[in-house]
């Protein structure tokens, strides 16, 4: 490269799921999104490629088969280069994938070797939907372009920094250790990018302030976070515990699993669907979005109703737990699709609440905005607010740091 060609700016952001492909590419230059995308379907008759450049032109859309993650990404390429975008460009710096597990090892963004590889790869028993699509989507992107740098950003590095009382559960050491079974936690770079800008809504350093994050999307999870350091969080081993979910149960007494087997005859695969995709909110009352069944509760619907109980009743208890563990809270932070735009979910959560120092103003919480907000009221000891999580642009900062400081 000569003095007067641009520094590559560029960062192609990748979360590569088992059949489907999520992108964004962003110029770090100034943060903005030039495209955001998706493939849906890989590997059906009937994938689908949904497009939209945000530098001028119309989203678009293409259906039919893509084989698998290679020509996905070939595709997603050829669309970025209709808008003058393609991979090929000596503007992209790097790529940054999602990288749901990184055990215990990777407590940072990592510059993907074959040595890191082969830990992603050794990490498959702990996470055995996630790696391997993850794996698959970093060899696709690196075929593509094997001159520049991968970054892996891993889901649960922000929360490697958690003690280890809170991460070990109280079984046999030995064995624990043997298979690798402690809380390692998911939705990590939510969480650190969250309390980041929670800490930056009260005008504050993140470590000056203790913040209690909810990110409640289809998956949910909640950490506590003591001046920007992750104490504890919900999920676990994997992102079945915790919260009531879209399609988890989250918590529940492990015994139910024997019971189950024992009495009902299930097999370990048939109690893994039934808890992983047909429990949570699905399981309780069909529906699984926020939206129906707050429109079923306003019909009168007892069983929508009783689903939203159970969802705000344990979200209620990891309140009080994380207010018990950090001892002072500054703020309560509502993230994701349901925690940025479910007022009654934000409101319940902290109804009764008031002793602690947690109350929501009515008309605050009813604003709806893509902006960092507080919903509390002035005389609140405890700020709650509403903090739009960006996970995409998390991994693209993180990427272009790591890729700038030439690691
Ligand atoms: P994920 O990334 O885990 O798939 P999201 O963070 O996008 O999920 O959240 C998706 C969920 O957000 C939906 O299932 C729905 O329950 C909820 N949601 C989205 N928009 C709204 C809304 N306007 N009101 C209430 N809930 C909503």
């Amino acid at each position: 490269m000569t003095s007067t060609d641009p520094t590559p700016s560029r960062v192609l952001v990748l979360n590569s799921g088992s059949s489907s492909v999520k992108y964004q590419l962003l110029d770090m230059a100034d943060s903005a999104r030039l495209a955001v995308g998706l493939v849906e379907r890989i590997g059906e008759e009937t994938s689908r490629l949904v497009h939209t450049p945000l530098t001028g032109g119309d989203k678009r859309e293409l259906t039919g088969p893509i084989a698998d993650h290679a020509a996905a990404l070939k595709a997603v390429s050829e669309e970025l280069a209709k808008d003058g975008l393609g991979l090929d460009s000596p503007e992209l710096a790097a790529i940054g994938h999602r990288v749901v597990h990184g055990g215990l090892k990777f407590s940072a963004p990592t510059v993907i070797t074959e040595e890191v590889m082969a830990e992603i790869e050794r990490l498959v028993p702990v996470a055995p939907l996630h790696n391997p699509a993850n794996i698959t989507g970093i060899r696709t992107a690196q075929s593509l372009r094997p001159d520049l740098p991968q970054v892996a950003v891993f889901d649960t590095a922000f929360h490697t920094t958690m003690p280890e009382h809170a991460a070990r559960y109280a079984i046999d050491v030995e064995t624990a250790d043997a298979h690798r079974i402690r809380r390692y936690g998911f939705h990590g770079t939510s969480h650190a990018y969250v309390s980041r800008e929670t800490a930056k809504l009260l005008g504050k350093d993140p470590s000056e302030v203790n913040v209690i994050v909810l990110h409640l999307g289809n998956g949910a999870s909640a950490s506590a976070v003591r001046g920007g350091v992750c104490v504890d969080t919900s999920m676990g081993l994997t992102p079945l515990e915790g919260l009531v979910m879209g399609t988890r149960s989250g918590d529940l007494d492990p015994a139910v699993i024997f019971h189950l087997e024992r009495v009902a005859g299930m097999s370990t695969d048939e109690i893994d669907t039934l808890l992983n995709k047909k429990s949570g909110l699905v399981g309780l009352c069909g529906d699984n979005d926020m939206r129906e069944i707050r429109r079923r509760i306003d019909e009168g619907d007892q069983r929508a109703a009783l689903a939203f109980d159970i969802y705000i009743h344990r979200l209620k208890k990891y309140i009080g737990a994380y207010y018990a563990v950090l001892g002072k809270v500054d703020a309560v932070a509502f993230t994701a699709g349901v925690g940025e735009n479910a007022a009654p979910v934000r409101e319940a959560a902290v109804l009764g609440l008031e002793e602690l120092g947690l109350a929501v103003d009515g008309e605050l919480n009813a604003v709806r905005s893509d902006a960092p907000r507080l919903i509390s009221p002035e005389y609140a000891r405890v700020a709650v607010a509403v903090v739009p999580t960006d996970e995409e642009l998390e991994i693209a900062t993180q990427t272009y740091a790591l890729v700038r400081s030439g690691a």
